[in-house]
């Protein structure tokens, strides 16, 4: 299985693909026809989403939250897996930009008849978005259909390969805890230096693995904790030397939470692993091992704040009380959703990171 999932994003991401979204450079330097993952973006190109969320992010305190920056702009969402978070999330980011937002899902679409991906898109297509979203378990579902469409293919999730605008809003909301503001940081201050664990099913996780890219990028430091059945080989090195220098893989969980500034906790991912011989004896087990409870959190430091992209199985991965407890920042995790997939819808169909 991580063989084979290995062998998947060699294949999947081949120059051909590549190409497909890295041939643009617009006027203002904007050189990305769609977000596949995060391995394709620069530091600072990252860092302009995150002062771009920081703006729309301020509207949450407006009454009225709707502007008109897309409006006349359509995007689809193609959701081919089931999702609520991150399927209303970019429905409510188009909106409040003014767009027109239209939802597919996978049991209603045409590839539940026996249509292909390609030929599904390209009847999507064929109705002219200047965007669609796509979520599919596939991981490489988002590069194949990226050369298939004239507007930007936005990935929301494609199988255990990436979720970029996943990662973007844990790093805007890293960002606004423990952003470190000096003369010279970016304008919402650097998360370079700190120490995020990452815990839980590393193996099937497209969470965990555009978040070792994105905090890698930003010079965070990401320790990475699982049973060794559940991390996949290679995990540091997906993206070269900069993921090499900042991440360490420990099957120990009290060595990953140990002063640790962010703990970023992962559903064990049930749904990819029917039918496989099981990774771990049973739930239990990998609760008492891997959970995350108010006693294992006192490793952390003590203003750690605690993540989680939901959704979360309570009782295994983290304790009902350190979910709802003082330090877990998971429900704003879900309003940063909104203002960077605002940033990112932006970004992507007006071609330029400038906060208008
Ligand atoms: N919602 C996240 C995802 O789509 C995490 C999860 O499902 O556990 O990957």
């Amino acid at each position: 299985m991580v063989c084979g999932h290995a062998l998947t994003i060699q294949r999947v991401l081949t120059p051909r693909y590549l190409r497909a979204y890295d041939g643009l450079v617009s006027s203002q330097g904007f050189r990305h026809r769609h977000l596949v993952g995060i391995s394709a973006l620069a530091p600072e190109e990252i860092t302009q989403i995150l002062d771009l969320g920081d703006h729309y992010l301020e509207l949450d305190a407006q009454p009225v939250k709707k502007l008109a920056e897309l409006r006349g702009r359509t995007i689809i969402n193609l959701f081919f897996e089931s999702s609520t978070r991150t399927r209303t999330s970019f429905e409510i980011a188009a909106k409040r930009l003014g767009a027109d937002a239209v939802n597919i899902t996978g049991s209603a679409s045409s590839t539940a008849k026996g249509e292909t991906l390609i030929d599904t898109v390209r009847n999507v297509e064929a109705m002219r978005p200047d965007a669609i979203v796509v979520r599919h378990a596939f991981g490489g579902a988002a590069a194949m259909i990226a050369p298939h469409v004239g507007g930007a293919i936005i990935n929301a999730g494609d199988g255990q390969h990436e979720h970029p605008t996943q990662a973007l809003l844990d790093a805007a909301t890293i960002r606004r805890h423990k952003g470190l503001k000096t003369a010279g940081s970016p304008r919402g201050g650097s998360i370079a230096g700190l120490e995020v664990a990452i815990v839980g099913d590393l193996a099937h996780s497209r969470v965990a693995r555009s978040n070792i890219l994105c905090l890698s990028k930003l010079g965070a430091n990401v320790r990475a904790c699982a049973p060794w059945t559940l991390v996949p080989r290679g995990l540091e090195d997906i993206g070269g030397e900069v993921t090499r220098a900042h991440t360490r893989i420990t099957p120990h969980l009290d060595e990953a939470l140990e002063g640790a500034d962010v703990v970023m906790m992962l559903r064990v991912q049930n749904e990819r692993t029917a039918g496989e011989a099981p990774r771990f004896p049973n739930a239990r087990e990998f609760s008492r091992m891997y959970g995350l409870s108010v006693r294992t959190l006192e490793r952390a430091k003590p203003d750690a704040i605690v993540m989680h992209p939901g959704p979360i199985n309570r009782g295994v991965e983290l304790a009902p009380e350190v979910a709802d407890g003082a330090r877990s920042v998971i429900l704003e995790q879900v309003s940063w959703g909104v203002a960077i997939r605002m940033a990112v819808l932006r970004a992507w169909i007006m071609k330029s990171f400038e906060v208008p």
